[in-house]
């Protein structure tokens, strides 16, 4: 790693169930150790400052990490949070001693960018579901209400597939976040959420010639099943999931837009047929 630069990061698990990072740790190329230890873009690197499941340090020994990391690397690191930011009432949701709305506010302000990793932290995601006792919000939407002014970049999925979270990191090491067009609408890295899975689905073919399945293990398009693929922009036909062996629709199970904003409440009842027959018409009806 000689002449790399290596970028502090601060990993912060707030209200969710730690998939992401079990996601990540699953990662095969790069994988985990290569991810902590090696460049991630030439010249590159990243330098784990902090993640409660990853690091040697627990309890009191790995909060004085953290409370001293805002000063020691000011302006200097990424914060990726995992989990939604808890905003009602003040208990919450605690890291050590502090709520996490706290914590996560705090941390951000001295931060270089944000990574909101998982649909939990960008949009919100399951723990904000109705009636949302917790008044769970997503990163971005909980910073600009703080008044906190940082970038954040928003890499969803329920969990999000560990290349999402490479080429995100990748392209925001690169400065390549800040070109125009290059975040889209919702706050991702538009070339790593590029087009709708329905475009490029091995059971396309079977969308348009009428064929549905009516039961799970039937051949033909999950549409019937209640399939939200000509609504989710994702890669997932391409990267596939465990080391590349498999995905939810070759599985046999309807996409269930999990890296879409709308997730959960708004795709649910996950099997119920989207009643609209074109991916615009989708986009409105969800
Ligand atoms: S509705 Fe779902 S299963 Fe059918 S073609 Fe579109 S993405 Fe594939
Ligand atoms: S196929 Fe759909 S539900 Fe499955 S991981 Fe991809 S975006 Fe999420």
């Amino acid at each position: 790693m000689s002449g790399s630069s290596a970028q502090p990061v601060l990993w912060l698990q707030a209200a969710g169930c730690t998939g992401c990072s079990i996601s990540l740790m699953n990662a095969e190329y790069p994988d985990i150790k290569n991810l902590i230890l090696d460049e991630l873009v030439p010249g590159k690197a990243l330098s784990l400052k902090f993640h409660a499941t990853l690091m040697g340090r627990t309890g009191r020994a790995a909060l004085e990490v953290l409370d001293a990391a805002p000063a020691e690397h000011e302006g200097r690191y990424v914060l990726v949070v995992e989990g939604a930011i808890p905003t009602a009432g003040k208990g919450y949701g605690m890291i050590g001693d502090q709520p996490m709305a706290e914590r996560a506010g705090s941390l951000a302000r001295n931060a270089t960018a944000v990574l909101a990793l998982g649909s939990c932290a960008a949009y919100g995601g399951v723990p904000a579901g109705a009636p949302n006792p917790t008044g769970c919000k997503g990163v971005a939407d909980f910073l600009a209400g703080e008044g906190v002014e940082v970038p954040v970049v928003n890499v969803p999925g329920c969990p999000p597939h560990p290349r999402w979270f490479v080429d995100s990191v990748a392209h925001l090491l690169l400065g390549k976040v800040n070109r125009p067009g290059m975040v889209d609408d919702v706050g991702r890295v538009a070339p790593v959420y590029p087009g709708l899975i329905h475009e490029n689905c091995p059971r396309r073919a079977d969308f348009d010639v009428g064929r549905f399945a009516q039961s799970f293990g039937d051949e033909g398009c999950l549409y019937e099943l209640g399939c939200k693929g000509p609504y989710a922009d994702a890669l997932c036909w391409d990267h596939r999931w465990n080391g590349g062996v498999n995905w939810c629709i070759q599985a046999g199970h309807p996409c269930v837009a999990c890296c879409e904003p709308e997730f959960l409440d708004q795709v649910s009842p996950l099997y119920r047929k989207l009643l609209a027959q074109s991916p615009e018409e989708s986009r409105r009806e969800i």
